[in-house]
Order: C-alpha cells, then sequence, then structure tokens
C-alpha cells in the first residue's frame, strides 16, 4: 500500500528546514516554500522553486492537510460555506463571509461535537475527533484561495467546542497572528464557547485576549439546560463569572450570544434574568436568527427574535440582532456537512 503522504503545512519552521535539508538546500527554500503554503499555492505553482524540488515535494507530501471538497455560495449575502476533507475523509465545514470586500472565515475545531446543544447540527453523530492545528489553518487558506481575499477576520465558532482542544487552538492561533505568517491581529479573532470554565480560565492565564462570546442562550438554568446540557457540569454563572475575570485581564467587552427559541427562551422571566445576569457589567448580547430546517430541533421566527429585541431595550439590555446570512445554503453550524454526508459510506 502507498505510504500516505504528509501535508507540507504541518510542519513546523525546524521540520521543514530539516526536510529541505535533507534534499540538498538551503534554509531559504523552506522560507520560500512556507509563503507559497499560506497563499494556498500548488507545489506546481511555487515557481521561485527548482523544478526537481518541487516534484519530489509533490512525490512525498501534500500542500495542505485538508482538499477541497465542495462549495456553495449565496450570492445575496456574499457568504460561502466550504466543505472540506481531512486525510482520514471526515468532512469539514467552514463558513466564508465577505463584507465591504472582507474575508471572514467561520472556523471548526472539531469534527462533529461532545456538547449536545438542542439547536445545533454539529453534535448530531458526537464528536469525531479533535482538528489539529494544521487543520485549522488550512481551513483559512484555502477559504482565501477559493474566495481570492486575504482572511480579515476569524470567528471560531464552526463546528466543535474549542476550549476542548484547546492546545491545538492555541497553537493555530499563536501561529496564525505571527508577522511572518497570516499577521492576523488578536482583535480580529473572536472565539465562541459554550462555557467551559477551566478553558476560559487558561485562555486568561495564557494571555489569549481575543474577543470572547459566551453561547448563554438562557441566563434561567433550568430552561438553559434544555438547550445545552452543558449547563449541567459548568452552570451559566460560573461561566460568566469566568468570562469577567477574562474581561477584567483583558480589557475585552464579553459577547452573550442568544438563540431565541419561540416559547422557550424568550420570555419576560428570561429577559428579567439577563438583566440580572449582566447587571453592573459591559456585556452586550448578540440576538440569533436561527435558519429554519428540517431536523432542527429548536426553531425560531424572525418574529420571536424582534419580540425579544424589543423586550430586551425595555430592559436597558445592550444588543444586536444578527442579520440572517447563509440562509439559503445551510450556514448554520454543521447542517451541509450532514446533508452532503448522509448515505455516504466513504465519508464521515
Ligand atoms: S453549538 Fe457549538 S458547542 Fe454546542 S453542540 Fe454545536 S458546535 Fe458544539
Amino acid at each position: 500500500m502507498a505510504e500516505e503522504r504528509k501535508a507540507l503545512v504541518s510542519l513546523s519552521d525546524e521540520e521543514l528546514i530539516a526536510v529541505i535539508a535533507e534534499l540538498g538546500q538551503s534554509p531559504f527554500r523552506a522560507k520560500q516554500i512556507r509563503q507559497w503554503l499560506l497563499k494556498g499555492a500548488l507545489f506546481s505553482e511555487m515557481t521561485n522553486l527548482p523544478k526537481d524540488l518541487r516534484e519530489v515535494l509533490a512525490e512525498k507530501y501534500t500542500e495542505l492537510s485538508l482538499s477541497r471538497e465542495y462549495e456553495m455560495r449565496e450570492e445575496d449575502t456574499d457568504t460561502t460555506k466550504f466543505l472540506m476533507r481531512t486525510a482520514d475523509d471526515i468532512i469539514i465545514e467552514s463558513v466564508g463571509l465577505i463584507y465591504d470586500g472582507k474575508l471572514t472565515v467561520c472556523v471548526s475545531t472539531q469534527a462533529g461535537c461532545a456538547m449536545g446543544c438542542s439547536f445545533c447540527s454539529s453534535t448530531v453523530g458526537g464528536l469525531i475527533r479533535n482538528l489539529t492545528s494544521s487543520e485549522m489553518l488550512s481551513q483559512l487558506i484555502l477559504a482565501s484561495r477559493i474566495t481570492g481575499l486575504a482572511v480579515s477576520n476569524i470567528v471560531l465558532m464552526g463546528s466543535g467546542e474549542p476550549l476542548n482542544n484547546y492546545e491545538n487552538v492555541k497553537e493555530f492561533l499563536l501561529y496564525i497572528m505571527r508577522k511572518d505568517t497570516l499577521n492576523i491581529g488578536i482583535r480580529h479573532i473572536t472565539l465562541s464557547t459554550c462555557g467551559i470554565v477551566p478553558g476560559i480560565d487558561r485562555m486568561r492565564e495564557d494571555a489569549l485576549f481575543v474577543n470572547l462570546s459566551l453561547s448563554l442562550h438562557c441566563a434561567v438554568g433550568d430552561i438553559r439546560v434544555q438547550l445545552m446540557p452543558v449547563e449541567k457540569k459548568y452552570h451559566l454563572e460560573d461561566a460568566f463569572s469566568a468570562c469577567m475575570r477574562f474581561r477584567q485581564a483583558s480589557g475585552r467587552r464579553i459577547t452573550l450570544e442568544y438563540c431565541v427559541v419561540e416559547g422557550l427562551n424568550d420570555t419576560e422571566q428570561c429577559a428579567r434574568a439577563l438583566k440580572d445576569l449582566m447587571r453592573g457589567t459591559d456585556s452586550e448580547v448578540n440576538l440569533i436568527d436561527y435558519n429554519k430546517k428540517e431536523g432542527y430541533r429548536a426553531l425560531n421566527s424572525r418574529t420571536a427574535a424582534d419580540r425579544f429585541s424589543a423586550m430586551l431595550t425595555k430592559y436597558g439590555i445592550d444588543h444586536t440582532l444578527r442579520r440572517r446570512l447563509g440562509s439559503s445554503i445551510n450556514a448554520a453550524c454543521g447542517q451541509l456537512k450532514s446533508t452532503y454526508v448522509k448515505d455516504r459510506q466513504d465519508l464521515k
């Protein structure tokens, strides 16, 4: 059986230099190759490398850790959903949003997810595995190559709970912030968590001061637990307190994500509980208008989100109602992938 080729982009700087040295080339070639890889170039397009080096590399390696599988673009909102394939045939999804000519990429950090949120398709088959930092990087590189735009912002809001894959996520973030790689500023990175308290504390201790967003979805524990089983382990008050410690250390305002589910978390009681939780803080709420989809267990309507928004205004709660993006291309977490892999035995 042919030996599986390793992705060159997954090598550290030192490993890449060692590979190049073994091929009898000087270290500056490693730098050239890294720059090409970050641009999403194929080996055949790395024109400032000797032809025989390109050929040897193509024989032994792949460029990226993921390959392009499928894309769907929604013209009105300039949103593209990407499906990408790992070396072990798992389908990963990312979303690219173009706004004002700038590309924001929503990155997946795990294949599947163990957290079981009731409104999310990514968790239906459970966790498959953590993604490596180079698989996260490859999502950015492919999205950039396909759209023809450099990545301006990233949001870790795709499939998976990023803080359950802490080391790989941290390695990825530290890498893309480097000036000699993608040079993405820390203020252009947002990480969303369902409230993994030790993970939030680790980010604070590591001074990983990206924009932090807490998937709250309800400030009443008994109701939240119906949407998010994580509430049983990390109560919302504890998760919020960890966010406030992060806020204190980072100086960064915390965002609370809130998917309005009609008849469940859109009541006066919920609005009041939210007000109590946020009292004395400068947090803001992002009300999310979810895509309706058959099989989605929690459906809501624009009307419910609008009504709840009016309630929050009445209580003086700082919030925004997110405009609908990607509804026709299944842009919500996990939806396109689940449709795509259904009935395919060769894909996970
Ligand atoms: S919303 Fe996020 S944490 Fe919850 S199941 Fe989906 S991917 Fe996992």
